[in-house]
């Protein structure tokens, strides 16, 4: 088969990967100037590469972990501790395990208590996703936990991913972070490891890469998608010109050149909800249904917006802070030069400020040097002595669809990967549950897609 893969991110790449190891020819299109999608690198100066978006593995991650091992690759993957914190009452407060908790002063000593049974219950126990699906984290952290860490701690954390909606996402959603994540037994038992590829996420990207071109096929980057068709028991594919990412996100406001559409046998697309709306034409719309369409439409995402600074001094002493104070313009501080060695990077350091909003919330307007300006009263509160001549450079990145919002029920609307159009497979972060979406994941659901579609064709062909 000839297969159109739209979407170069972990998912598009590996189910061209998989389709190509198949024998099958694909051809992935890719807005974005890079490979990697939310995962994708930027050179931050002298050839060192880091992700746009602060990037790292659990010990729980084991689909990606095996594919870096199928592809030779698994030396790259190093596993070292991290070191978290909340700054709640005006300090970070370390928090990587029991004993942290026990020292946590912004909350009562019984609700410390309460809460760290509570956790580990949960940990030990709950192995099935079930009960929680009716229920919010709300409820269920005011039933079990009391009000107190709600306020101090598990509000402010969802705060941080989901905003306003804090209050509606499923519990499922949280059982998942809570039993998923962290080994309680083993070396991980005292503090948490985490894992980051020693050349960036890059060389992943480049792997897959090489097998699809490998099998015949082409990873054509700044070449979106911009409309697709039915043609016969095919479809074909228009793509935009190159720099089209520089009008957003809506295929339709990309301009195509005259005969820059193929046809192909099958397409597999891994671009969010909205974008996959905006590549259908009339018929295709008609063929798939209202009922599928009804659910990608009902699909919200938070934008994620990210400040990467290079600074000339180490921030904070953590990896990770969490804010867990209001009146703090973003949600978390990602230092991560105090994950990997800046030695690395010949001793630069670089700190990723990070934020999750709802769509046309103003921050999203602003430049780096105006976001900048807008948190440097929470950077100050956090670090008195931060200043700005600190600072040797700055990114900003904003992702529109980042964080799918997992309200109570979510599993009912969530799109299957046929898409009822023979030969045409969606497979998108909106599909992962009930685990919190990942390059993990990703992985996982590449494959995933590259099934679905191989025992559709072969059904047919039975
Ligand atoms: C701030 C942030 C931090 C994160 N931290 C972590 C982490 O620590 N660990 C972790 O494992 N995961 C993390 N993730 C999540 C992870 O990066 C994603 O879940 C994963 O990379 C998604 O891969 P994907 O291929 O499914 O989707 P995407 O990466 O979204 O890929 C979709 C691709 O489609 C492309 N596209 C869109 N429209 C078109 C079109 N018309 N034509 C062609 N291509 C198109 C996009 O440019 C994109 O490359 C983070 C994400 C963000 C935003």
């Amino acid at each position: 088969m000839r297969v159109a893969v739209l979407g170069a991110g972990v998912a598009g790449l590996v189910c061209a990967h998989r389709l190509s190891c198949e024998g099958h020819v694909c051809d992935v299109y890719e807005r974005w100037p890079g490979l990697g999608g939310q995962a994708a690198t930027l050179d931050v100066g002298g050839g060192e590469l880091l992700e746009r978006y602060y990037h790292h593995l659990f010990t729980s991650d084991r689909h990606i972990v095996a594919l870096y091992e199928e592809l030779g690759m698994g030396d790259e993957l190093e596993w070292h501790p991290s070191s978290m914190a909340f700054f709640v009452d005006g300090r970070q407060w370390a928090f990587n395990g029991a004993l942290d908790l026990l020292r946590f002063r912004p909350l009562p000593p019984v609700a410390r208590v309460r809460m760290g049974v509570a956790v580990l219950l949960l940990q030990k126990l709950a192995k099935e996703a079930g009960p929680f699906e009716a229920i919010t984290a709300h409820e269920w952290i005011a039933s079990r936990m009391g009000r107190a860490p709600w306020e101090k701690i598990w509000g402010p954390l969802l705060r941080g991913k989901f905003g306003e909606r804090a209050e509606d996402i499923s519990m499922v959603w949280l059982w998942n972070k809570l039993t998923l994540r962290r080994q309680l037994e083993g070396d991980e038992a005292r503090q948490e490891l985490l894992g980051y590829p020693r050349h960036s996420w890059e060389l992943l990207f480049d792997a897959l890469r090489t097998s699809v071109e490998g099998g015949g096929g082409r990873v054509l980057i700044d070449r979106p998608a911009s409309s697709l068709r039915r043609d016969g028991s095919g479809f074909v594919v228009a793509s935009g010109v190159s720099g089209s990412f520089r009008s957003g996100h809506d295929p339709r406001a990309f301009a195509s050149p005259e005969g820059g559409a193929e046809r192909y046998d099958a397409v597999v697309a891994t671009v969010p909800n909205d974008a996959f709306l905006g590549l259908l034409d009339d018929d295709l719309r008609a063929a798939i249904g209202s009922p599928y369409l009804d659910r990608l439409r009902a699909t919200e995402y938070h934008t994620a917006l990210c400040l990467l600074l290079e600074l000339d001094r180490r921030f904070s002493p953590f990896y990770w802070t969490n804010i867990a104070d209001t009146q703090i313009p973003f949600v978390g501080l990602v230092e991560h030069t105090n994950f990997i060695d800046p030695a690395r990077y010949g001793g630069r350091r670089f700190l990723y400020v990070a934020n999750y909003l709802a769509p046309g919330d103003p921050l999203l307007a602003l430049s780096a040097d105006e976001l900048l300006d807008a948190y440097m009263p929470g950077l100050l509160a956090v670090v008195p002595d931060f200043s700005k001549d600190w600072i040797r450079a700055s990114w900003l990145h904003r992702e529109a669809a980042a964080q799918p919002i997992v309200t109570v029920g979510y599993h009912e609307r969530i799109p299957p990967l046929q898409t009822g159009v023979r030969g045409l497979v969606l497979a998108n972060t909106t599909q992962i549950y009930p685990e919190d979406r990942g390059t993990n994941y990703s992985v996982r659901l590449g494959g995933d897609a590259a099934r679905s579609l191989l025992d559709a064709a072969s059904l047919l062909h039975a």
